[in-house]
């Protein structure tokens, strides 16, 4: 009886010292920052916008994947990112453009509130027109915001017109009048 005393007291006791380490421990990383003494008066955690350090999209590393941009000017409606996205989040649509050769791209939308910036889609696009980009502020109050249009827009009849003179000229650019 007496002997499982002591052996629960040497328990507590060895317990209690094993606490008191720990906390030691923890206070050695700990209270250096907070006294912000010798080489530690870094900052620890930045605020956001950060005010001291003013990092921005350059600073993060080469190969980031932000925010998707296409160049439109560069796209050619193939559908290959389209078909390349697990996430289904990119919507093309296009329409023979001014001369048969020529696709007119008029919805390139990518729904950022999907997209899990796998990088696939950039991949997948042999012109290079779609890129990521190192933005990454792209929050929004409301889901509908997060979808990002590239589209060039249905064709009108001023584009038919424009075309329609360019093609009797001989010269035709595809790009809007
Ligand atoms: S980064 Fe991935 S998820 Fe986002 S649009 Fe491209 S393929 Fe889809
Ligand atoms: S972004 Fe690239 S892969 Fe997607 S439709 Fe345009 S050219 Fe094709």
């Amino acid at each position: 009886m007496k002997e499982s005393v002591f052996s629960a007291i040497a328990l507590y006791v060895q317990s209690v010292f094993r606490g008191a380490w720990s906390i030691a421990g923890s206070c050695k990383t700990a209270l250096p920052y907070l006294i912000r003494w010798g080489d530690l008066k870094k900052e620890v955690t930045e605020g956001y916008p950060d005010p001291i350090s003013s990092k921005t999209a350059d600073d993060l590393p080469t190969r980031s994947r932000g925010l998707l941009f296409n160049d439109i000017d560069r796209c050619t409606g193939c559908r290959e990112c389209e078909t390349a996205c697990p996430s289904r989040c990119i919507r093309v649509e296009s329409e023979p453009g001014s001369d048969q050769a020529k696709v007119w791209v008029s919805v390139f939308d990518i729904d950022f509130s999907r997209c899990i910036f796998c990088g696939l889609c950039v991949e997948a696009c042999q012109p290079g027109s779609l890129v990521h980009t190192k933005q990454y502020e792209g929050a929004a109050y409301a889901v509908p915001d997060l979808v990002a249009s590239f589209g060039r827009g249905q064709i009108t009849e001023e584009h038919r017109n424009k075309w329609a003179m360019m093609r009797k000229l001989g010269e035709s650019d595809g790009v809007a009048p």
